[in-house]
């Protein structure tokens, strides 16, 4: 560590909570600041080699590989027991370079197939090293699920889904098939769905944790993590909990792992980093993402980034593929995406740019919707023609027909000229009554994207790309795989999981302190 760097932490130790004695344990808890283990009020509690710090996706896979390397570890979660988002999602994780899966079925991948789509599919704010080292160990990945009793069927279901109604273990789930990303990288299906049918996450959670909570771990729940503990090297050495109001010390002689989630419930967060994102209407993460993870990531120095940038998740082929068929319009009755892109892009578009959107449809393609699809749709009007449907949405008649004749005319043609719309897609909207169906900003799909800064060891990195010493991350509490854009379903799941592997087993390679 060279002088300037030493005289920095020096400084930045000085911040921190000192003086034990003359604060409260409730100023301390609630303070937010890391606390010098000079300082420390009281004695450590409890020692261990590894300090996991909540029990999600990403807390699972470290505490998994701490225990194989033959760490001590001990896991702290706020709530009643462990499972994060991951248990309600949809069971899809995000793997290819050639998955035993892939190949059964047929579909031939390569790791730079992956990574050239992840790259483009990203947008801005993409990290080469990150996206590489996840392709890279998406194998790896695959295996580590497996062996640990995840099952995947042998089978692939065609077509856009949100998640797969049946149990069928493969499907494409983001734009891989779409432009410009199918001329980009060769279309291949990296959706990984658990055995289940639908919402499978449970599949993929339950039988980690079965094998996690017979690991020798220990589990500390209704434990919220609040405070950090630095040693006077700047090192993070431990973390003060709140325990049903009682405070405890853990000491972490390698390291401690951050895998908190995100700041998806905390709307003060969102509002100061990435506010558009308030009008999205549904969080897609775990009730205990309020943000603290992050906060006490930045309390002992490290870097955030991409905390702008949201996942918001519309997807017009829900609840249905047909309703792709329709056109995605804004206020002026212009349309603005193609109705076949992932959900993600299309959201984000919406959220921040035409926050009042809706699909038109006619009946013929509502004729195609099964009627349990046609039970969730939300159907602002109905009208006889399209001037009625208009002015009954009250968005410019002359405007929404000049986009209706337009898209007809390049139905006709087959070709979407504007957003490259798959052409068997392109049967027109003609048949009347003609629907406006609400696809706005409230019923969107959120979870944020920004968070600590890490490097490809899952250690997190200070503003001048520095380690932080004793301190790992992974999952939604940090930035990586996703950024400007979700590439698909299964991406948080999937980095949760490989970067809560990677901070796991270098943490628990980690020298360990006295
Ligand atoms: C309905 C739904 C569908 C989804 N579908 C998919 C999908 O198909 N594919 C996909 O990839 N992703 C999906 N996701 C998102 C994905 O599951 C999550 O982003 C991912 O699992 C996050 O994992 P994590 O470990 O980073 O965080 P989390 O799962 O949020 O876990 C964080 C844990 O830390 C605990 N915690 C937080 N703060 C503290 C603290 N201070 N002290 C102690 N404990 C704390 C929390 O209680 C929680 O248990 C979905 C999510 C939902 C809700």
């Amino acid at each position: 560590m060279g002088n300037s760097t030493k005289s920095t932490r020096r400084k930045f130790l000085k911040g921190m909570v000192a003086g034990g004695a003359a604060l409260s344990v409730t100023s301390l808890l609630k303070s937010g600041q890391a606390i010098a283990e000079e300082n420390m009020p009281g004695q450590w509690t409890s020692e261990t080699d590894v300090v996991v710090i909540g029990y999600g996706a990403g807390g699972t896979a470290a505490t998994l590989e701490a225990r194989a390397a033959g760490a001590e570890v001990i896991v702290i979660e706020r709530m009643e027991s462990g499972g994060g988002a991951i248990q309600n999602s949809g069971g899809i994780i995000y793997m290819g370079g050639g998955t035993p899966l892939q190949k059964a079925l047929g579909f031939e991948d390569t790791r730079d197939n992956m990574y050239n789509y992840l790259m483009a599919a990203v947008g801005d704010g993409a990290n080469p090293e990150i996206i590489g080292l996840y392709c890279d160990k998406s194998l790896e990945l695959y295996d580590f699920l497996v062996s640990n009793g995840v099952k995947f069927k042998q089978s692939f279901i065609a077509g856009k889904h949100v998640v797969p109604h049946t149990d069928d273990g493969l499907v494409y789930s983001g734009n891989e098939e779409q432009e410009p990303y199918r001329s980009i990288a060769t279309p291949i299906p990296r959706g990984h769905h658990a055995e289940s049918p639908g919402f499978s996450g449970h599949a993929i959670i339950r039988p980690l944790q079965k094998v996690a909570n017979a690991s020798g771990a220990t589990f500390i729940y209704q434990a919220m993590a609040e405070q950090l503990i630095v040693n006077a090297q700047g090192r993070v050495v431990g973390v003060a909990i709140n325990v049903k109001g009682e405070r405890q010390l853990i000491k972490a002689r390698r390291a401690v792992v951050m895998t908190t989630g995100g700041f998806g419930t905390n709307k003060e967060m969102i509002a100061q980093h990435c506010p558009a994102y308030l009008r999205c209407g549904v969080f897609i993460g775990s009730a205990g993402d309020d943000g603290s993870g992050i906060k006490m990531g930045q309390s002992v120095g490290v870097d955030v980034r991409l905390m702008g940038e949201s996942i918001a998740y519309l997807p017009v082929y829900y609840p249905h593929e047909s309703l792709v068929k329709g056109i995605l319009v804004n206020n002026r009755g212009q349309r603005y995406a193609g109705e076949d892109q992932y959900g993600d892009p299309v959201g984000c578009l919406t959220t921040r740019n035409y926050p009042d959107s809706w699909v038109i449809v006619d009946q013929t393609i509502m004729d195609e919707l099964p009627k349990e699809a046609q039970e969730k749709l939300k159907i602002s009007a109905q009208a006889s023609s399209v001037t009625e449907l208009a002015k009954a949405i009250k968005i410019p008649e002359v405007l929404l027909e000049n986009s209706l004749a337009e898209y007809n005319s390049m139905c006709d043609s087959g070709e979407d000229l504007h957003f490259k719309k798959n052409s068997k897609y392109l049967s027109g909207i003609k048949v009347a009554p003609f629907y406006a169906l609400n696809y706005s900003a409230n019923g969107i799909w959120y979870i944020p994207k920004g968070g600590l800064k890490i490097n490809t060891k899952a250690q997190a990195l200070d503003p001048q790309g520095k380690p932080v010493a004793g301190l790992y991350c992974a999952g939604t509490v940090c930035s990586q795989v996703v950024a400007q854009h979700y590439p698909g379903s299964g991406t948080l799941n999937g980095q949760a999981l490989t970067f809560g592997r990677i901070a796991g087993q270098n943490a628990a390679a980690e020298q360990a302190v006295s």
